[in-house]
């Protein structure tokens, strides 16, 4: 790209978007490494907007600027870890003679109430990590490294939220319902950045857990015994509850009483949609919102495919 004559701007934020008669005129850049920076302007004719989905400053400015933004559902819950050895049993069986790599799962649930319960990012021999990217809240995700060799496995489980559980009449009504539950986690895990952690017996049965069973939470910096209970919304874990108990049904061992909780996943996919058009710009001409910030794609390679498609717009007009 750079042979190409692309430059790259780093630690270089947009903070403005100068807009006259509905289209882009430039973008308002500063230096986030440096104190006081001074504003610098770019003019361009088309900006593509992927700001991924944690941008929640910019959703804000984006907003004041009459961008047309929709609250859009998404999900929340946990990360639910158990041992590796466990998820192989169930799924490989007892001592396989092959060599096998380490298990997988996918399982989803439907309740009753209209709500539906699914495992999401599954992170074989993997981490529970830690993803908040502001101040006082905690986030989490999973990874693996490429050996996948680690003692548990963990993933995302996860129960559908929509625009009427937010409570809000704003567009940007789920971040802030995301965010508000970010800080409970914060504030359970005790204010230093230790995530609130529960053995799943303990959540069914709504006490704080007092110890750590079978299995080990990976999360760093630490964790804080705890009870997710008193920070989720009831149907968020109700959900939980059925929904894992359902899928020890399906797989040995998931809703052991020591599989571990580690809270709160709130990020599994944009809480807005910035809307665009057939040829995917913006009600603001030239902005092209892009991945899995404005709501067109979730994961790493429907993101990058999204790009590709806002640059072959951009080169179909020019
Ligand atoms: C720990 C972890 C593990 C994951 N594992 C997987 C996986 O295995 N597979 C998978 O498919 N997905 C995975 N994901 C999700 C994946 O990272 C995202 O779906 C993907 O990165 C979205 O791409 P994007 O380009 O839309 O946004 P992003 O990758 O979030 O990029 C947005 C960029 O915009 C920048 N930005 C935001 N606002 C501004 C501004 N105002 N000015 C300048 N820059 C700005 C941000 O700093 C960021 O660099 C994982 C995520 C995490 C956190």
């Amino acid at each position: 790209m750079i042979k190409n004559g692309a430059t790259f701007l780093f630690n270089t934020k947009v903070v403005d978007f100068n807009i006259k008669n509905n289209k882009i005129i430039s973008l308002l850049l500063k230096k986030v490494n440096i104190n006081n920076s001074e504003i610098e302007e770019m003019k361009s004719d088309f900006v593509i907007l992927a700001i991924g989905h944690s941008s929640r400053d910019t959703f804000e400015k984006l907003y004041t600027k009459n961008f047309v933004i929709k609250p859009k559902n998404f999900s929340v819950g946990v990360r639910i870890e158990h041992l590796q050895s466990w998820i192989n049993e169930a799924q490989y069986g007892k001592n396989p003679n092959l060599k096998l790599p380490p298990a997988e799962y996918k399982l989803a649930y439907h309740s009753n109430t209209g709500r539906s319960c699914y495992t999401f990012c599954m992170c074989p021999g993997g981490v529970v990590i830690a993803s908040s990217s502001e101040k006082n809240t905690i986030v989490t995700n999973g990874m693996s490294n490429f050996s996948r060799n680690n003692i548990n496995s963990n993933s995302a489980v996860l129960v559908n939220v929509t625009p009427e559980d937010f409570n809000s009449d704003s567009p940007l009504g789920g971040m802030y319902f995301q965010k508000n539950l970010e800080e409970k986690a914060f504030s359970l895990g005790g204010n230093n950045y230790n995530a609130p952690v529960q053995r799943f017996e303990d959540f069914i049965k709504n006490q704080k857990s007092e110890f750590i069973g079978l299995v080990k939470p990976s999360y760093l910096p630490n964790i804080t015994l705890s009870n997710l209970n008193e920070i989720l919304p009831d149907f968020i874990s109700d959900t939980l509850k059925e929904g894992i108990l359902y899928f020890g049904q399906k797989l040995k061992n998931f809703s052991h009483p020591d599989s571990i909780l580690t809270g709160l996943e709130t990020r599994s996919s944009s809480p807005i949609q910035i809307l665009r058009n057939e040829q995917l710009f913006s009600n603001i001409q030239g902005v092209y919102p892009c991945g899995e910030g404005a709501g067109y794609a979730g994961g790493i390679m429907s993101a990058a495919v999204d790009g590709i498609k806002c640059a072959i717009s951009i080169l179909e007009t020019i």
